[in-house]
């Protein structure tokens, strides 16, 4: 192979190992919490235990482990953001086997076209490939909600609140247009916990998504569930899931069931630590972002939180940088070797760029370090010229 060939192969190998890659959401930022747990969440698994597919051929949700039905519930009793009383859970693995399984129940069987799903940019980067990746004659991806224009047609639209990237609280948007349309909605709901925003009220939607991944940062277990309304829903949903993967792991959802369980029982602990954590890691942030003058970030009211019973603001687990000077934000950022995720993923202008606030603290650090190097002027081939 060609010599310069080799040592632009090996500079670019350098040049990623020294990039600090925010642009995933890994919750890793509360592992330091769990770990001081020590053996508390400790669980034995012998090898004749879990074996069967079955779990609770009684409920609708027929593989959700009753240990788990119970900790979810306690955990919305407690934190009091969701209505779960009569209500359906039905688990998946993660949230995004859900939201598919959602999408599924209420789109089938299906008409001669595809139902349009939507959401308000900037939405969650994921939902566009998730709804298309299968080119599913039931459903298709119709982008931005605010720029929908078949106000007639029926139509599927996703609410992210808080939202994922800006940490916006959001309502339907299309409901407000237009009452008549043949509209149906599913709440993801994964930041709605003490951790990263005020808790205002119990939601009380048709299909609610929760994922532990954000709710106590275990993302690695694989474990969503739904909060669904109607029994039908729920049936069409379970069976989704009992196609794609006959269910989901019992080791899983009772490690989950434990540690959902830890988080009860120590009242307001584990969401006092992440408020914490959180709440300092964004004073941070504003600051350096205050001295840099390059950036903008957005500004959240303080409300009343009925957890905590005090007053305070969101403190989202991404932040949503703007360029003030209309530059390429994910460009500006990855001069400074920061990775971060472009605001066009998120049907919005590439003057964006989101950053995730939940990584370990050795790279937030580094983060805000790099973010602090950067001080105004320009860019230029991907490199920042500074002032
Ligand atoms: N919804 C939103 C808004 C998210 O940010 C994420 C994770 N980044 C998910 C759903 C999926 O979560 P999981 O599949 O880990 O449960």
């Amino acid at each position: 192979m060609d010599k310069f060939y080799v040592l632009i192969i090996a500079n670019k190998q350098e040049d990623n190992c020294d990039l600090i890659l925010i642009n995933r959401g890994d919750p890793m930022a509360f592992e330091a919490f769990w770990r001081k747990l020590g053996d508390k969440c400790t669980m034995v698994i012998s090898g004749s235990d879990l074996m069967s597919y079955l779990s609770d051929m009684g409920n609708v949700c027929w593989f959700l482990v009753p240990e788990l039905a119970e900790a979810i519930n306690n955990l919305h009793h407690g934190v009091d953001n969701a209505v779960s009383d009569g209500r359906h859970i039905v688990i998946g693995t993660g949230s995004t086997q859900l939201y598919q399984a959602a999408l599924y129940a209420l789109s089938s069987p299906g008409g001669p076209e595809p139902i349009s799903v939507v959401s308000a940019a900037p939405y969650y980067s994921q939902y566009p490939a998730e709804t298309d990746y299968l080119r599913s004659g039931l459903y298709k991806w119709d982008g931005d909600a605010n720029t929908f224009d078949k106000n007639n047609g029926a139509y599927i639209e996703v609410i992210n609140s808080p939202n994922n990237p800006d940490g916006t609280i959001r309502e339907a948007v299309l409901a407000k247009v237009n009452r008549s349309a043949e509209g149906k909605l599913i709440h993801d709901l994964a930041y709605y916990w003490p951790q990263y925003t005020p808790i205002t009220g119990a939601a009380d939607h048709d299909i609610m998504l929760f994922t532990l991944s954000k709710c106590t940062g275990h993302a690695g277990s694989r474990i969503g569930w739904a909060l669904v309304k109607d029994t039908e829903v729920a049936r069409k949903m379970t069976r989704f899931i009992e196609l794609g993967s006959i269910g989901v792991s019992k080791e899983s959802q009772l490690r989950a069931a434990k540690i959902l369980g830890i988080v009860c029982d120590d009242y307001p602990n584990f969401f006092e630590y992440g408020r914490r954590l959180m709440s300092e890691r964004w004073n941070m942030l504003r600051q350096v972002i205050r001295q840099s003058g390059v950036f903008g970030l957005p500004e959240y009211p303080l409300e009343y939180c009925n957890f905590t019973g005090k007053f305070t603001n969101s403190h989202p687990g991404f932040a949503w940088l703007e360029s003030k000077e209309d530059e390429d934000c994910e460009k500006l950022l990855r001069a400074e070797r920061i990775m971060a995720r472009g605001g066009r993923r998120f049907g919005a202008d590439a003057k964006y760029a989101r950053v995730s606030m939940l990584s370990r603290e050795e790279i937030f650090n580094i983060f805000l370090e790099r973010l602090s190097a950067i001080q105004g002027g320009s860019i230029s081939n991907g490199k920042h010229l500074g002032s």
